[in-house]
């Protein structure tokens, strides 16, 4: 059984293949600039990688496109489009309205738009992407994949906002979390590792990339996260500021005369790493100019650190202990300085690592533990698309 596995953002479509028997990528790829000028897909499959350019004025040229790379004779990865058992699509945000995975239908697309005023930069192309793929392949199965579900098993009292009941009853204002394929996926493999029943473990997953946040994972199910009604909130971020005082957002408007949405954007896009280093948002750059003595850059890494370790610790409260501490995602899989200082002073809670197989990078599951540390700390590399292929292989059946 062959999945695709279809990203699809406002101006760009990520892809893989995946064969279910290896559930492995036969081929990934993607489309950028769709919609605007040098539009172009990137291509690899039979040990090839291919950049071919061309005109993507929507979403369903992009489609085309790459279902022509698929079956390409010299590139591709299958003969022809009838090998594609089907379509699972990654989607932002469930709101309340689906726990799991779900069939695409006309009436689950019509929810899903209903939720676009929760994701309002990312819903709307993840509905473009579906209706592109069923416009081109209108008999094969398609699926939806929420980047919330994980999260729905949150207790109430761990989602609701200091904020009028109402508020939450008639504007659906609650945490409703992110990342969730990926907390998912590497809690499972965690347990899957330790060769332990999932329902027996407490684990908190630390996804740090350039979005980033932390799950509280008990007995399987998530029970709490660092994220929020948006991906705005929780540590700071690449370029997002985490949370800050909701007060902060007026005074802004009044010191600088920003607009309300100006001062979104500028948490969104100028704040983290990247505002309070003045040197980038990108963790290797962060680090070369701290050597450098660069203090900025320092103070962005100490304070990325410092709140991940809260988290680690609130959670560790929050599920009366702590079994396993996972790190997945670019900087999470990558980064042994950013381990280090977040699991230090940790030892109270059972949490210390090897130094030394911390600075080992393996690409695989890789136990950094310490001899006789008691709570399991594990770098597993994420894998959020195949997530969405079983998902969607278990429910194309
Ligand atoms: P996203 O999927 O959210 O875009 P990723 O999970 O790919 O992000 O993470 C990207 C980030 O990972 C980069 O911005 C960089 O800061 C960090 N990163 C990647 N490789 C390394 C590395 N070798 N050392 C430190 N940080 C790294």
């Amino acid at each position: 059984m062959k999945i695709l596995v279809i990203n699809a953002g406002s101006s760009s479509l990520k892809y893989q293949l995946i064969d279910m028997a290896t559930e492995k990528a036969v081929a990934k790829g993607g489309c950028e600039r769709i919609g605007l000028e040098g539009s172009f897909l990137k291509h690899k499959a039979n040990g090839k990688e291919v950049i071919i350019e061309k005109p993507m004025p929507n979403h369903q040229v992009a489609v085309q496109l790459v279902l022509d790379a698929l079956v390409d004779k010299d590139y591709g990865a299958i003969s022809s489009m009838k090998e594609i058992d089907a379509v699972g699509h990654r989607v932002v945000h469930s709101g309340e309205d689906f726990n799991c995975s779900v069939r695409i239908t006309p009436e689950v697309l019509e929810t899903i738009a209903s939720n676009t005023e929760l994701a309002p930069l990312h819903q709307p192309a993840n509905i473009t992407g579906i209706n592109a793929c069923r416009a081109i392949m209108p008999d094969t199965p398609m699926v939806a994949v929420f980047d919330t579900a994980f999260h729905s098993t949150m207790p109430d009292y761990a989602y609701m906002y200091g904020v009028p009941y109402e508020a939450y009853k008639n504007y659906k204002i609650r945490r409703y979390g992110f990342h969730g394929s990926s907390h998912l996926f590497v809690s499972d493999e965690a347990a899957k590792y330790l060769g332990k029943p999932k329902e027996e473990l407490k684990i908190v997953t630390c996804h740090l990339g350039n979005g980033s946040s932390i799950s509280a994972v008990d007995g399987g199910k998530c029970v709490d996260t660092s994220m929020g009604f948006t991906p705005l909130a929780g540590v700071p971020m690449g370029t997002r500021s985490g949370d800050i005082d909701p007060a902060i957002v007026e005074f802004l408007e009044t010191k600088t005369g920003m607009t309300t949405a100006e001062v979104i954007n500028y948490l969104n896009k100028k704040s983290g790493m990247a505002g309070i280093s003045g040197v980038s948002s990108d963790f290797r750059d962060l680090a070369a100019a701290m050597e450098q003595g660069n203090d900025r850059a320092r103070l962005a890494l100490d304070m990325f650190a410092y709140a991940t370790k809260k988290y680690v610790g609130a959670y560790a409260a929050a599920m009366g202990g702590i079994d396993c501490l996972v790190f997945t995602a670019g900087i999470g899989e990558n980064d042994g300085y950013i381990r280090e200082k977040v699991t230090d002073g940790l030892s109270f809670l059972g949490v210390e690592i090897d130094k030394a197989e911390n600075k080992i990078r393996t690409g695989e599951i890789h136990d950094i533990t310490a001899k006789g540390g008691r709570v399991k700390v594990l770098v597993i590399p994420t894998n959020e698309e195949l997530v969405i292929a079983r998902d969607t292989a278990r429910l194309s059946k």
